[in-house]
Parts: C-alpha cells; sequence; structure tokens
C-alpha cells in the first residue's frame, strides 16, 4: 500500500449514496437513448453495469459528469447535485467523477509522468511539485512507477491504460467510472488492468464500471446492473444476475455472451 486511495473506505451499507442517478433520460434529437434510469452506488461500492451494444450504457456514465447534457432526471455525487451545476462548479465537480475510457486518451507527446501531472497542475492548481508526488505516488499504485519517464508510445495498452487510471486518480475524485476499460486490449493484458481495479475496490474506491468482462463482475462486484434498450431490466448481486437471471431479456443476453 502506498497511499490513501478514498478517504471514505466506509460501510457500504445503509451509507448515503456517493452516485445517485435519478429517473435520468436522454433523447439525442426524437430518438430517446435513456428511460428514467435509477442507479445508486453507495461508498466504496463496485457496481457492475451490463448489457448489449446500443443499450445506453456509455451514455448513462458519460451524462454522470455532463459529457453528456440529460435530458430530465437528476444526479447527485455524494449528496451535490451534479445536474444543477454550470460554469466553473461544473468544472469542479467533473474533477470529483474520475473517468476512464475504452480508449486510453495519453497525451502522446508528453512522457508518462507528464501525463499524470497536467490536469493537477491545470484544474486542480497543484504546485508542479506536489502534482509530481503525487502522479508517482499513484503510478506505484499501478505498478508503473518504473515508467513515469517513458513515452505512451514505449507502453503496452495495459499499461497505458493503467496510466490513464493513475491519472485519473491522482485528482483525488470521489467516484470513478469505467467505460470498458478493457475491451480495446489484447487477452494477455486484460488481467492487468482488472487487477488494478480489484486493488481499489479493496481500498474502498467507489467505482461504476461498464464492462463485459463477467468473470471479473462475478468476483468483484457488489451489485450488477443490466440495461437494455436504455432502461434497467434487472439489477442485484452478481450470483442472482448471473445465477438466477429473471427476466427473459436478461437470460437471452446472457446466453448469448458465455
Ligand atoms: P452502449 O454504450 O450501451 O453501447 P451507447 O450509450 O453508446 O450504448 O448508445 C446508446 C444509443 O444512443 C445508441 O443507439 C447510439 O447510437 C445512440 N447515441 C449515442 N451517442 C449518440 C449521439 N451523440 N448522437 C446520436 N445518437 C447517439
Ligand atoms: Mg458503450
Amino acid at each position: 500500500m502506498t497511499a490513501a486511495i478514498s478517504p471514505t473506505p466506509s460501510a457500504k451499507v445503509h451509507a448515503r449514496p456517493m452516485l445517485e442517478i435519478n429517473k435520468l433520460g436522454k433523447s439525442f434529437g426524437t430518438t430517446e437513448v435513456l428511460t428514467s434510469i435509477d442507479l445508486s452506488v453507495r461508498p466504496g461500492e463496485l457496481v457492475f453495469v451490463i448489457g448489449p451494444s446500443g443499450s445506453g450504457k456509455s451514455t448513462m456514465l458519460r451524462c454522470c459528469n455532463r459529457l453528456e447534457e440529460p435530458s430530465s432526471g437528476t444526479i447527485l455525487l455524494d449528496g451535490e447535485h451534479v445536474t444543477a451545476c454550470q460554469g466553473r462548479a461544473l468544472d469542479k465537480m467533473r474533477l470529483k467523477i474520475g473517468m476512464v475510457f475504452q480508449g486510453f486518451h495519453l497525451y502522446p507527446h508528453k512522457s508518462v509522468l507528464a501525463n499524470v501531472m497536467l490536469a493537477q497542475v491545470k484544474a486542480l492548481k497543484r504546485s508542479k511539485a506536489d502534482a509530481k508526488t503525487r502522479a508517482i505516488e499513484m503510478l506505484e499504485h499501478v505498478g508503473l512507477a518504473h515508467k513515469a519517464e517513458s513515452m505512451p508510445s514505449e507502453l503496452s495498452g495495459g499499461q497505458q491504460q493503467r496510466v490513464a487510471i493513475a491519472r485519473a486518480l491522482a485528482l483525488d475524485p470521489k467516484v470513478m467510472l469505467f467505460d470498458e476499460p478493457t475491451s480495446a486490449l489484447d487477452p494477455e493484458l486484460v488481467g492487468s488492468v482488472l487487477k488494478v481495479m480489484k486493488q481499489l475496490r479493496e481500498e474502498g474506491m467507489t467505482m461504476l464500471v461498464v464492462s463485459h468482462e463477467m468473470e471479473f463482475a462475478r468476483e468483484a462486484a457488489d451489485r450488477v446492473v443490466f440495461m437494455d434498450g436504455g432502461v434497467v431490466v434487472e439489477s442485484g448481486p452478481p450470483e442472482e444476475i448471473f445465477g438466477n437471471p429473471q427476466s427473459p431479456r436478461l437470460q437471452s443476453f446472457l446466453s448469448r455472451v458465455n
């Protein structure tokens, strides 16, 4: 263990949700892609979202930090309204919501260290010295301190994704959102990223994860949410969702992916 990742590795049950999505709706033009999504993630919980392509998983995650503007509903982070924020308040709010995408989006012409320092200096206004200290701590956390001076192109996809995770963590987010973090990786590199995610969970980070890694969900998820056609069809503990799916849509989805 190096530096603390989460300020609240507290009891998961009965706590106020860290992230609360209430009746979230989203339309693109006349096409409704999310219909009244309710989903909450308590402090330290890992909630896993599964569902067919096009079911609205990415749109839901993107609404959480307003990369997409919700059409209706509210989103609260640790009791604060994300959906009511504008301007600088929104910028500040976004920093508390770490996001990791399928593509790693590292700056190709900056070193690993500089990638992890950049937003800390620009957005959090940390001194370079503090940002560097924090960056190295977070790179140690994902097992890549020895790559600090490398360029992203010198790393494997799995390593690049772990840098992207370190970069998000360095901003001290209250919640981490992952959108198919391992989908772009060669199979042999997937494990290293999942291992980091599992470690974060053990340290009490609150996480909402969209992924097709069902084995990982079985092992690491506190709850699994199945989305289809822009609605939450079913949710529950992994053993129920995978072992005893209720809805025909979930049964059919699982039979296709397994
Ligand atoms: P998933 O992540 O579950 O595959 P998405 O959230 O990416 O699903 O997409 C849900 C639906 O919304 C899809 O039908 C997709 O085509 C549509 N969609 C997503 N983004 C946009 C956009 N910017 N403009 C129009 N339609 C979009
Ligand atoms: Mg998606």
